[in-house]
Formats: C-alpha cells, sequence, structure tokens
C-alpha cells in the first residue's frame, strides 16, 4: 500500500467517525496528502527514513509550523506557529505524515480532556466515557485506527493514563531523554514528549525518532539513544520486577487489581523475580506535584497577555483592562485555578512553606525510587485507581479527580520513565493498562517488560 492510500484511508476515516469522537482540533488533509506523495516518491528511490509515509496525529500542544495550535484553549485559536517543535521537525526529517492536531485538556491541565475547548473526545470503546487526558485525543485517534500512532505530552501522566484508558500504549521517556523545544510549557520540570501507539514495537520506533539531545532545549541530555525495538521480546529470565505495596491500598478497583495481578503472573512464569519493595512517601506526591505543577504554570502561563499573540480583547480602554480581559476571557476555570494556586504557592511569605517544602519532599520521592532500582529492574504497577469514568462525572469535583493521578505523578517528579501497556478489560468492556516505571535512562527495560505483557 502507497503512504497516499495510507494516508487517504486514515482521513476518510476521521471524516467519517471524528464527528462523532471528537479527538481532532484541526485536520490537514492537504498537508498530510502532500506529505504522504513526498514519502512515496522517497521510498520509491529506496530512500525515506524510519516513519516514512505513516500516519500519525499530534497532540495540540506542540508547536507546527503553519499549523494551528491551540493547545486546547480559547485563548490559542487562532494561533498559528511559525516554527515547528524539535519532534516535529524529527518526524519529519524520517518522513512522517502528520494528518493533524488532537485534543487535550486545556494547556494538559487535566484527566479527561473534558476542558479541550472544541470538544471532548469520547472513548472509542464506550461512548459517553472519557477518554482520559491530558493527552486523550492523542489516545482515542490511536485506538479508533484514525491514525497509526501519535505524540502526546506528559507532566502527571497524560501520556500513560489515556493510554491506559484507550487500551494502547504510551511512554513518558526519562526527563531530558526527549527535547521539549516548541512544547507549549506547562510544568517546565515535569513535561516530557513521548509516543502513543498501538502496539509496543511502534512505540519503540516513535520514540527513537523524537530522542536526543538538543541544542535548543538547556535540559535535553547527551545521551546515546538506545535502539528500543532491539529490546522487544528479549528474555525477562531473572528480571527484577518490584510491587511497590503502596500502589495496591484500598480505592484501587478490584478489577483493576485482579488484571495487574494476572500481568504479575505472566511476569513470573517467565521468569523474572517478583520482589515487595516500598516507595513510602507515595502519599505525599499528590500534594507535593499539585503544588510544583500549578506553580511553575502560573509562571509559564504570564506569557499569554493578549499583547503578543492568542486571543485579545479590543474593548479595553487601559493596557491593564486589556491584560485583565483577555485573560479572564480566554482561560478557562481550571487554567485559572492553576494559576491562582500557583501565584499563592509562590508569593513570598508562602514560599518557603509550599513550593520549598514541596521541593524537598520530591527529593525523597526521587531517593524512594533511587533505593527501589538498587535491587529492582522495573516496577510494576496499575496506572489509575479506577478505569474509565462518564463525563461530566467529576466536574464540580477537582479534587478527586486530582487524586486518581496517584500513580502516574511520582514518576514526573522522578524524572524517570514510565509505561502504560494494555493489560486487560473490565466487565463493562473499559481498557486497563498495567505500568511500568525503570531507572533513569533505562528505557528498554519498559519495552523488553512491556512486550511480554504484550
Ligand atoms: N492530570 C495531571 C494534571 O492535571 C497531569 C496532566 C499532565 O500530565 N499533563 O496536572
Amino acid at each position: 500500500i502507497s503512504s497516499v492510500e495510507l494516508t487517504r484511508n486514515c482521513l476518510d476515516r476521521i471524516e467519517k467517525i471524528d464527528s462523532k469522537l471528537n479527538a481532532f482540533v484541526t485536520v490537514d488533509r492537504e498537508g498530510a496528502l502532500l506529505q504522504a506523495a513526498e514519502a512515496d516518491r522517497k521510498r520509491s528511490r529506496g530512500e525515506g527514513g524510519l516513519l516514512c509515509g505513516i500516519p500519525l496525529s499530534i497532540k495540540d500542544l506542540l508547536s507546527t509550523k503553519d499549523l494551528r495550535t491551540t493547545c486546547g484553549s480559547k485563548i490559542l485559536e487562532d494561533f498559528v506557529p511559525v516554527f515547528d517543535a524539535t519532534v516535529i521537525q524529527k518526524i519529519k526529517n524520517e518522513g512522517g505524515v502528520i494528518l493533524g492536531k488532537v485534543a487535550m485538556d486545556e494547556f494538559a491541565m487535566g484527566s479527561t480532556s473534558e476542558t479541550c475547548f472544541s470538544g471532548v473526545p469520547h472513548n472509542p470503546y464506550k461512548r459517553g466515557y472519557v477518554a482520559g487526558g491530558s493527552s486523550g485525543g492523542s489516545a482515542a485517534s490511536v485506538a479508533a485506527m484514525e491514525c497509526l500512532g501519535s505524540l502526546g505530552s506528559d507532566t502527571g501522566g497524560s501520556i500513560r493514563q489515556p493510554a491506559s484508558l484507550c487500551g494502547v500504549v504510551g511512554i513518558k521517556p526519562t526527563y531530558g531523554r526527549v527535547s521539549r523545544f516548541g512544547l507549549v510549557a506547562f510544568a517546565s520540570s515535569l513535561d516530557q514528549v513521548g509516543p502513543i501507539a498501538g502496539n509496543i514495537d511502534d512505540t519503540a520506533r516513535l520514540l527513537k525518532c523524537i530522542s536526543g539531545y538538543d541544542k535548543n532545549d538547556s535540559t535535553s541530555v547527551k545521551q546515546p539513544v538506545p535502539d528500543f525495538s532491539g529490546f522487544i521480546g528479549k528474555s525477562i529470565k531473572g528480571l527484577k520486577v518490584g510491587i511497590p505495596r503502596e500502589y495496591f491500598g484500598e480505592g484501587v478497583d478490584p478489577e483493576i487489581a485482579a488484571i495487574v495481578e494476572n500481568g504479575i503472573n505472566i511476569l513470573r512464569e517467565g521468569g523474572a523475580e517478583i520482589r515487595d519493595v516500598s516507595l513510602p512517601h507515595t502519599e505525599y506526591c499528590v500534594a507535593v506535584y499539585y503544588i510544583i505543577a500549578p506553580s511553575e504554570a502560573s509562571s509559564n502561563l504570564a506569557r499569554y497577555d493578549g499583547a503578543l499573540y492568542g486571543y485579545r480583547d479590543n474593548k479595553s480602554e487601559t493596557l491593564l483592562e486589556m491584560y485583565k480581559n483577555s485573560r479572564s476571557a480566554g482561560f478557562g476555570d481550571e487554567v485559572k485555578r492553576r494559576i491562582l494556586i500557583g501565584t499563592y504557592a509562590l508569593s513570598s511569605g508562602y514560599y518557603d512553606a509550599y513550593y520549598k517544602k514541596a521541593s524537598q519532599v520530591r527529593t525523597l520521592i526521587l531517593e524512594d525510587y533511587k533505593n527501589v532500582f538498587d535491587e529492582c529492574d522495573v516496577i510494576l504497577s496499575p496506572v489509575t485507581p479506577l478505569p474509565a469514568w462518564k463525563m461530566g462525572e467529576n466536574k464540580d469535583d477537582p479534587l478527586s479527580v486530582y487524586l486518581s493521578d496517584i500513580m502516574t505523578i511520582s514518576a514526573n517528579l522522578a524524572g524517570i520513565p514510565g509505561m502504560s501497556v494494555p493489560g486487560g478489560f473490565t466487565r463493562k468492556g473499559l481498557p486497563v493498562g498495567i505500568q511500568l516505571q525503570a531507572n533513569h535512562f533505562m528505557e528498554e527495560k519498559l519495552f523488553q517488560t512491556g512486550s511480554y505483557l504484550e
């Protein structure tokens, strides 16, 4: 099959189902077909990269040259970037075809994609249920076979959680593995770009393409990029797998616990050594994250003032009024809530009590992991305590949504890689993922273990 045919199939499917699914914010039919034709030309000359001719969707938080990038927010409704994020440039260099941009929680703040201004993606397995978030459009578009893979971003679980809820594979790489240049910043010390795809193999290929040092991101790391695919299917005999007891407490849905238990048994039968381990500071990770992430966000989001780009209120008489009115009308409630929390936590007099304290506990969370990785190769756990829930269910209860992030956010606080791999389905037919975490720059262990579970 040619790339043009494949791309056309995806575009036709998007046209047919996306008015109901709501995964896409912007579809670039013309651009995608041009890229596909170019990929076919390259292939016929025996050229073309690792992704040559493969149709992909991109989270609308990544800057794409000449293609609208909204971040799921009204404030950037008409924003068209003048440059490509490094990861987009890399995808293009490898011949990938970009179908369009997909839905997400506004500025990636959320776990359901329900705050996306342009429409809320449904769970492809059950209409009316959330696809997860914030990279809900990425996971839904892959699961509904509108594309072959996607790029998302993960600040506290936003790749792994929607991948789990939609039954696809998602990986958050080690902090510094993938360039953040052109990823619109939410919480800069936690954000990472990563792939979502239908299987481990495709995820490994996508990650290989986007990884590597970038001089435009001062936190990207000069570290060789392994051939992740080479670890797929490798024996797990003797692999040490830690099961953190703090992740199996009350609040974990029994069906999820059973699916994860089944995953543990599969690894045990494959010759892995299963160990009971402890990450004692897990109970503080939600509190720490919801100080650090909003603090960084309140600073990062100061740039949306109506002056340089994005929505501007034209009726204001003074500059200050223009700032106020543009931000009041442009941002949604959740974004405003985070800006308020972050501004408060960073204000003089409160800084020591909140931000500084949270940063200190963050170090303890990192040390927990260090101790466990002294004796284990990977950590296995659920991704979320609950499967996908009904849209609107937690609308007036942001705190309970924050709490549902408990199993994913500590990986971001520590900067380690994490993967969600499909584990099974609930009786209602909702997918459930299994989470694997590994030490810094040990993504290959995730691929090795994940492929055994797949
Ligand atoms: N759900 C978390 C939050 O709302 C994580 C989001 C993310 O990873 N971008 O902040």
